[in-house]
């Protein structure tokens, strides 16, 4: 049996977090989208861990822009999306491929929208995504590169993932996503429910994520669009929403 994984949140810049993921069986850890070096790697020193990879699930410099000098100080490999450019790239990762973290396994979806190459990571076993700005809790990420279809797409591939699968996102925006769904899904119980629960935690400084895939079919109007033209709809009412 081997030890579950251990997954951190670092928090980063405005409202990015950047993940730690560590294997304690074989002393791997990766970083989940480290835009900024600094935060990751002290927190890596003050659990006596040493980051030996880095996956990224797109090219945006908030994500990317510390992979150098990740790189630099540990000489961790950096396995990202294939179909974009990735700073000392050194795995390129497209559908169906794996990542290998010890004894435990992710593969590797294409969720485009946000991106044209954006992808997840999904670890089957230990119940947990890493979705980058493509799923958020209660929202989903802007259509900066792909079109609604693509994105609707790629929304439907992640929620027909067991409900049970954790969602760790790359930026802490439920509360203005949970303010936009409960104005979207006016009738949906479970949003208000959620909205409230969102208010408390944020109010006491706490972190909204993990998700879980069944809260997001249960409360996200993106991932309950009935099609993409309903998706289109709701992506560019969030976009003007205040
Ligand atoms: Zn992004």
């Amino acid at each position: 049996m081997s030890s579950p994984l251990e997954i951190v949140p670092v928090p980063a810049f405005s409202d990015n977090y950047i993940w730690l993921v560590h294997d304690a069986d074989s002393g791997e850890t990766a970083v989940v989208d480290p835009g900024d070096a600094g935060p990751p790697l002290a927190e890596a020193e003050r659990r006596g861990w040493t980051i030996t990879q880095v996956w990224n699930t797109h090219w945006h410099p908030d994500h990317t822009g510390g992979n150098l000098s990740v790189k630099d100080a540990t000489g961790a490999t950096i396995s990202g999306t294939a179909a974009e450019t990735i700073a000392g790239r050194d795995v390129d990762l497209s559908e169906g491929d794996e990542v290998r973290l010890g004894s435990h396994t992710g593969r590797v979806i294409e969720v485009p929208g946000h991106t044209l190459g954006h992808i997840a990571i999904v670890f089957d076993e230990e119940r947990a995504a890493f979705v980058g700005d493509t799923l958020f809790a209660m929202g989903c990420g802007r259509l900066f590169e792909g079109t609604p279809q693509q994105m609707f797409d790629s929304l439907s591939k992640l929620s027909a993932l067991p409900e049970n699968i954790r969602v760790y996102c790359a930026h802490e925006y439920t509360l203005s996503n949970a303010r936009f769904a409960a104005y979207a899904d006016p009738e949906n119980a479970a949003v208000s429910a959620r909205l409230a629960k969102v208010e408390a935690m944020r109010d006491a400084g706490e972190i909204t994520l993990p998700s879980t895939i069944a809260e997001e079919r249960a409360t996200n109007p993106f991932v309950r669009a009935k099609d993409w033209e309903d998706f289109a709809r709701l992506r560019s009412a969030k976009d003007s929403f205040r």
